[in-house]
């Protein structure tokens, strides 16, 4: 058995080993659709190859999935999969529903290394990037198991997409491709805590998937607290990049903001979103922040705070959407996700 594995195949690497077994290119595409599109992971039942040619590709090309540990569903529709990669990683993937429409949030490293304070994956530390079939594989077995197709896909599991450049946009690529995957751009979502120099790939990347941007805090003595990756790339420098960003694209870019009780809640932050934020047209997403054991101080803004901060932001015309939380009786919502390692 040799050890290429499937779903490290890009489309381009499937031509190239059929042209080395002088087999004609259209057989890898109708490999890639059995995978991609219809969800058959055994080379046996792909039945318009010939017999020889699935016994070949059975006895040298790997179909390495990710194994399913645990399930649990949340009241609310919300699924939650707990996975076990090759060398024993545990990372965790969510399916959510929102009035039928499936979105898979899909992890991207086993942890985090970047240590915001107020997440469970940072917390527990990190272990590796994923690789690209890695990705791929949480996304095809949630759509499998789902039966129907899962509309959307963001990368807001673990880890942060662009510390993982190289497989996270080839996974996109395989996801956006018409021959295997054929999920458009705009369904496909990068949530970054700030990385510049992966934002100003994103700018070149050549498929226009969106953009989300962890914010949490308006300045950078704050920020610096709550997200240590601030010291590295400042919020003038994020900016500045996203500006950039904006003018190369022509994208409107999404922003996190987790409301944390009397840390970043208070209506006077509002006024310093609008201005860092200034000329960038955001969408800010307001996230009921979750509870997680590893800082129990760290609470849920009160409502009557909320609704202040909320009336700022109106009065300054930002757009914004206040979010329903989502699978927090399975520890499924966001910035929850640990995996063990
Ligand atoms: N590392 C990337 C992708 C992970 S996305 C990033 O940080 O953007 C996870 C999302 O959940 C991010 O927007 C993150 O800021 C948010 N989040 C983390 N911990 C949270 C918590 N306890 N409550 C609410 N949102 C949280
Ligand atoms: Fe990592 Fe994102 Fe969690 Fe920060 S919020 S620790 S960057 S996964």
């Amino acid at each position: 058995m040799s050890d290429i594995d499937a779903l490290e195949l890009t489309l381009n690497d499937w031509y190239i080993l059929f042209a080395d077994w002088k087999e004609q290119k259209f057989r890898a595409n109708q490999i890639c659709q059995w995978i991609y599109a219809k969800k058959t992971f055994n080379y046996h039942d792909m039945s318009n190859l010939s017999k020889d040619l699935r016994t070949r590709l059975s006895e040298n090309v790997l179909m390495t999935l990710p194994i399913l540990i645990r399930q649990q569903n949340s009241k609310d529709g919300t699924k939650k999969f707990l996975w076990q990669l090759n060398d024993g990683s545990r990372i965790e993937s969510v399916l959510l529903n929102h009035g039928g429409h499936k979105t898979a949030c899909i992890s991207s490293q086993a942890g985090c290394p970047l240590g915001c304070i107020f997440c469970e994956t940072g917390a527990n530390g990190y272990r590796r990037n994923l690789t690209r079939g890695e990705i791929l594989g949480q996304f095809l077995l949630m759509e499998k198991m789902n039966g129907d197709d899962i509309n959307n896909i963001v990368f807001m599991g673990m880890g942060e997409p662009l510390l993982n450049e190289d497989a996270v946009f080839s996974s996109i690529r395989s996801l956006n491709d018409k021959n295997m995957r054929n999920l458009g751009a705009r369904h496909i979502t990068i949530s970054t805590s700030g990385i510049v120099p992966g934002i100003e790939d994103l700018a070149d990347f050549e498929i226009p998937i969106r953009l989300s941007v962890s914010l949490h805090a308006s300045n950078d003595e704050l920020r610096n607290k709550l997200m240590p990756i601030n010291r590295t790339y400042s919020l003038q420098r994020l900016i500045d990049s996203l500006r950039r960003y904006r003018d190369r694209t022509g994208e409107r870019i999404t922003f996190e903001y987790a409301l944390i009780d009397r840390v970043n809640d208070s209506a006077e932050y509002a006024y310093e979103i609008a201005a860092l934020l200034d000329g960038l047209e955001p969408y800010i997403n307001l996230i009921p922040f979750n509870a997680i054991p590893s800082h129990p101080e760290l609470k849920r803004s009160e409502p009557s705070r909320v609704k202040d901060f909320c009336r700022a932001l109106d009065e300054l015309k930002i757009q914004f959407e206040l979010r329903k939380e989502k699978g927090s009786d399975i520890s499924a919502a966001c910035g929850q996700l640990a995996g063990s390692l």
